[in-house]
């Protein structure tokens, strides 16, 4: 893909994570640049909803810009520097605050994969408690390399983190898997959330999760055509 159809991706990504209600004023995504896998392209701090191509820049594996020409970074951009540098696989990174998601980070009942869509939740995803790299008395944020490498240890292997209080990542091999694992870590919290409400939950089993993940991942061009188009309208 060229550099500009890249970043016409990422500008989407923008538009379509806030159309599907996963971030708000806040929240962001990244790709690395494939030209170079040691840099990755995130906007500057602006709400992703108006994010344009022109606000896209790139930046290195310390989580800096390379030309900030007097655009703003976000301040936690090392949430993308960091996983990147310890996944080598990770191709995108979304960090958002998205609100159903936030009650199992809080209250030790796990995230788990009610449906076929959200497979790549697997067993139960991780969650980063910020207390044990930063002490007790931070702002939750990812403010600098130390905060975002110590998520990227809890991350681990996985697709998808919660973190205590503050949102969650989900990474993917692509930026369209990236965003859809986003999307529907959101959706599995609110059906879960509904589903404990009415009774017992039958959970997708590890083996489930791991075939639904496999199949689910051969056909995301579909909902990724489908996210566009709606916020091209
Ligand atoms: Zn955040």
């Amino acid at each position: 893909m060229s550099i500009k159809g890249l970043i016409d991706d990422l500008v989407s990504a923008n538009h379509i994570l806030f159309k599907e209600g996963v971030v708000d004023g806040f929240g962001h995504v990244s790709t690395r640049d494939e030209r170079s896998p040691e840099r990755f392209l995130l906007a500057r701090s602006i709400a992703p909803a108006t994010v344009r191509a022109r606000d896209v820049m790139e930046f290195g594996m310390d989580g800096e810009p390379l030309s900030p020409r007097g655009r703003k970074p976000y301040l936690e951009r090392y949430i993308h520097s960091e996983i990147y540098r310890a996944r080598p696989d990770v191709i995108s990174v979304v960090h958002s605050h998205s609100p159903a998601l936030i009650p199992f980070g809080i209250t030790g009942t796990s995230l788990k994969p009610v449906f076929h869509m959200s497979g790549f939740l697997g067993a139960a995803p991780p969650i980063f408690e910020i207390r044990e790299a930063g002490g007790p008395a931070t702002d939750m944020l990812i403010r600098d390399r130390k905060l975002g490498a110590a998520l990227a240890r809890s991350l681990g292997p996985a697709s998808f983190a919660l973190m205590r209080g503050h949102g969650a990542v989900a990474v993917g091999g692509t930026l369209k898997q990236a965003v859809y694992r986003a999307i529907y870590a959101e959706v599995n919290a609110r059906l879960q959330s509904e589903a404990m409400r009415l009774g017992t939950v039958n959970y997708l089993n590890d083996q489930e999760a791991a075939n639904a993940a496999r199949t689910i991942d051969g056909v995301i061009e579909r909902p990724w055509e489908l996210w566009k188009k709606r916020v091209e309208e």
